[in-house]
């Protein structure tokens, strides 16, 4: 078993600098330290260690390479007003990763051990948390299968390691900057029966092409279609929620179910438990496909589209293109939005501005 209290510590003796706030591409830059667990079939999880960030020594033979037996997790650690620094929710991150990992065959793990040493790691690494509320420190869980053979088999040996990337602000007007989506006809990045609900890293790869198509038509991201009727699942990688007047004449909020073709988001899941306790919107987990879109768009019943996930919390949609449709969005600078109140509501959580359960203090 994965035991936290036989964590290691070696710090670093050539601290790197750290950059402008205002410098922060995310996934550019990393700090000083990162956590590091073998795990051999025959052993089990060997002690964590925490120590310089280092290049790995991997064989290249090693299964991650040939069968991309590779999970991951995004999260972030938040500074709050306080000068305390925060999780959200991260024992979901936990859940989420054995399930990715037990889908691959990867060993499972202690998500409260785990939790632990990535606590230690950021206490280890506390200064490069950046101090403004619209940065962060985000957290890059990642599981790998070593075993140095060929075949595609169960890997007998892995690596379970956590690097931490400084991430700058999102939004740096304080008005949610709205993206264009490409609907792509042609490639699926999820079916039934398939791993579209887990976060592995063979999801990832096939979606960079269809992405750049979305930017050579002026897109900032695909909006994942499946199906003949084209039901409507993600956007990039963020869930998709649609806020619009519905057939019977009521506001609601609606979201794709967590049918397997879905990533279950911890953002999904917590903007449907706030969105849950406001009056006067309908909040539902139920399929719509682009002919509700385009139809309550002619009807002028589509109010808003978003996608949500830890980035950049919410991402305001002010476009669709979709065949030969151009499904135009009213946007966030146009009065409230219902993207910008939970956007305000889940960051006041996440940088301890309200007190929630949600946020656990390192
Ligand atoms: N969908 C996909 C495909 C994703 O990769 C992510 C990012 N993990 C999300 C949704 C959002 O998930 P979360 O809110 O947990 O970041």
């Amino acid at each position: 078993m994965m035991k936290a209290k036989n964590l290691t510590i070696e710090r670093t003796e050539n601290p790197k600098p750290k950059p402008a706030e205002k410098d922060l591409i995310f996934g550019h830059n990393t700090t000083d330290h990162m956590l590091t667990i073998e795990w051999h079939k025959d052993i089990g999880w060997k002690e964590p260690r925490i120590g310089p960030i280092r290049d790995l020594q991997i064989s290249p033979v090693a299964k991650v390479f040939h069968y991309s037996l590779e999970t991951f997790e995004g999260m972030k650690a938040y500074k709050g007003t306080d000068g305390r620094i925060r999780l959200f929710r991260p024992q979901l991150n936990m859940e989420r990763m054995n399930k990715s990992a037990q889908s691959l065959g990867l060993p499972g793990f202690s998500g409260d051990q785990f939790l632990e040493c990535l606590k230690e790691l950021l206490k280890t690494d506390m200064d490069w948390v950046p101090e403004s509320k619209n940065a962060s420190l985000y957290i890059r869980p990642t599981m790998i299968g070593t075993d140095p053979t060929l075949g595609v088999k169960t890997s007998k040996s892995a690596l379970l390691y956590i690097i931490l990337c400084p991430v700058g602000a999102y939004f740096t007007t304080g008005v949610l900057n709205p993206i264009a989506l490409w609907a792509d006809t042609e490639f699926i990045r999820a079916w039934p029966g398939g791993l579209g609900w887990a976060k592995v890293g063979g999801n990832y790869g096939p979606t960079v092409a269809p992405l750049n198509r979305a930017e050579k038509h002026g897109c900032q991201q695909v909006l994942w279609l499946y199906g003949k009727e084209h039901s409507v699942t993600e956007i990039g990688t963020m869930n998709i929620f649609m806020y619009w007047i519905n057939e019977n004449g009521e506001k609601e909020l609606r979201t794709p179910p967590l049918n397997g073709l879905i990533l279950p988001g911890i953002t999904r899941l917590s903007l449907l438990d706030i969105a849950r306790q406001w009056d006067g919107i309908k909040v539902v987990e139920e399929d719509f496909t682009m002919k509700d879109v385009v139809q309550a768009s002619k009807e002028d019943r589509l109010l808003e589209i978003f996608g949500a996930g830890t980035a950049c919390v919410v991402s305001p949609v002010d476009k669709i293109l979709y065949k030969d449709h151009e499904i135009l969005l009213p946007t966030a600078s146009e009065g409230q939005s219902i993207a910008e109140r939970l956007y305000r509501q889940i960051i006041d959580i996440q940088y301890g501005i309200i007190d929630s359960d949600w946020s656990i203090p390192v």
